[in-house]
């Protein structure tokens, strides 16, 4: 059996990472076992789906590297189909339509709430057989009265539910347009779906759609409901815990390798490892190794990974996120200034995001004109245009632009100026970086280049003139 899996997302809003992670946990279940990842959008709720949600799941997807096998479909171009299998369904006597109205069904739910009893339509219209067109009549799936449902979640484990405890569902409104119980077995059946991973918010839906494909005909596919994804306060994840868009994780400067590291471990566990490559997931990845209870979202916990990816992963990768963060700020760092590559490895150990580590990178690619007002107090002091003037005219004689030799000349002007070593090399950063942090001087300044270092060795100069004397 080929195993085929989908992620079905409805194009209401951006990915978030709940709809990250079953992403993820239903493309690694069909890498793993060579299988098929299919991608549908659930489209057919017109009022609540726009384009624009659409857009921002294929971006996160493609940011994420989830790359599906087939799809996207979209369930607005299989109505069609939908009207078929309804018709089938009427055919069969597996539907029948309800004539029942919305003031009807409120008074059978007030009475039946007012009974303690849970609020479920009463069959009233099963045994009509004279179609009464014209009318305003929604269509139900005739549910079995006797009988359980049971299957076997690859997750939660066996579920039983009573036939009884499962009403009629609508599968077409009064306008005829099916619903989503309905098209989702639908496409589950035609794309031959093996196993359905999917949040378990839909695991009350499962046993009305186990009952809908058996009359169908169709094979039952496996089951995995995934457990919930709350906040670090315990509460359901939401926007109040900065849980957004997975887009915007890349604006705060994860890696989406990163962040995948860190879904694939929401929920699953190998050991107490916690940094997989991607091949490694792929590999051992397991879906019915999967926590029953919901687990927590850590923000700590995925800046740390995104450091360790930061510091580890192959420097071009990073690059790879580099440049578009240099792009964000109006640099277009492919073209001028130090390659991206030993911009990587000179500020990797100091970064624990992209953002921090594009932020960081600014002055190696723009000039400035101003300085950071804090560094600029502390180290710019009357005299401290003498230091830089002896620096500017040693680095101006300079033939050998290399770490080692910057290195030490700066050692051998602190000695010859007869001031410690962080008295000199201290101005001398904030005079080339505009502030009090960079990489190590002679990385620094090797990085930099001579011309940019000696030009803003002087404009320092000229600065602290004009301003301390
Ligand atoms: N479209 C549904 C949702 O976004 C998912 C349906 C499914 O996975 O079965 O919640």
């Amino acid at each position: 059996m080929t195993i085929k899996t989908r992620f079905a997302p409805s194009p209401t809003g951006y990915l978030h990472v709940g709809g990250a992670r079953t992403a993820l946990f239903s493309w690694l279940h069909a890498k793993k076992n060579n299988g098929t990842f299919v991608l549908r959008i659930e489209d057919t709720d017109i009022e609540r789906s726009t384009q624009e949600s659409v857009n921002a799941i294929l971006e996160g997807m493609q940011w994420l590297g989830l790359d599906y096998d087939e799809g996207p479909y979209y369930q607005t171009q299989r109505f069609d189909r939908y009207q078929e299998i309804i018709q089938q369904l009427l055919d069969q006597g597996d539907a029948y339509y309800c004539y029942c109205t919305k003031d009807e069904l409120e008074v059978l739910r007030e009475q039946q709430m007012a009974n303690k009893e849970k609020p479920r339509y009463n069959g009233k219209c099963r045994e009509i057989t004279d179609s009464q067109e014209g009318m305003n009549r929604v269509i139900r799936f005739r549910n079995p009265i006797e009988g359980e449902v049971v299957f076997d979640d690859l997750v939660k484990g066996r579920i039983v539910v009573a036939n009884k405890e499962l009403d009629d569902l609508i599968i077409a409104r009064t306008d005829g347009t099916p619903t989503y119980n309905l098209t989702v077995v639908i496409d589950d059946m035609d794309m031959g779906i093996t196993h359905i991973i999917r949040g378990d918010d839909h695991v009350n839906n499962t046993p009305r759609q186990i009952n809908i494909l058996k009359a169908l005909g169709a094979d039952l596919p496996y089951y995995a409901h995934l457990p919930m994804i709350l906040g670090d306060d315990g509460a359901r994840l939401s926007k109040r815990h900065g849980a957004v868009g997975v887009m915007q994780y890349r604006e705060e400067g994860y890696m989406p390798e990163a962040l995948l590291n860190y879904l694939v471990r929401l929920g699953w566990s190998y050991g107490d490892q916690e940094i997989f490559t991607q091949e490694e997931m792929i590999e051992l990845f397991d879906i019915s190794k999967v926590n029953v209870s919901a687990s927590a979202f850590n923000t700590d916990k995925l800046l740390w990974i995104n450091h360790q990816y930061i510091m580890n992963s192959d420097p071009e990768l990073v690059v790879k996120h580099l440049e578009w963060h240099m792009l964000q700020r109006g640099i277009d760092a492919t073209t001028q200034g130090p390659d991206l590559v030993d911009i990587v490895k000179a500020q990797r150990e100091r970064s624990k995001t992209m953002v921090e580590m594009a932020d960081a990178s600014i002055y190696f690619y723009q000039d400035f004109t101003e300085y950071d007002a804090k560094a600029a107090k502390k180290n710019f002091k009357q005299g401290t245009d003498d230091v830089l003037q002896t620096l500017l005219d040693a680095f101006t004689a300079l033939t050998d632009w290399q770490g080692e030799t910057l290195h030490k000349l700066v050692l051998q002007i602190a000695e010859q100026l007869e001031l410690k070593l962080g008295k000199v090399a201290q101005p001398l950063r904030v005079a080339v970086c505009g502030t009090g942090m960079s990489p190590s001087i002679d990385v620094t300044l090797s990085l930099l280049g001579r011309d940019k270092t000696l030009a803003r060795l002087q404009q320092a100069i000229d600065y602290i003139k004009e301003n301390k004397s």
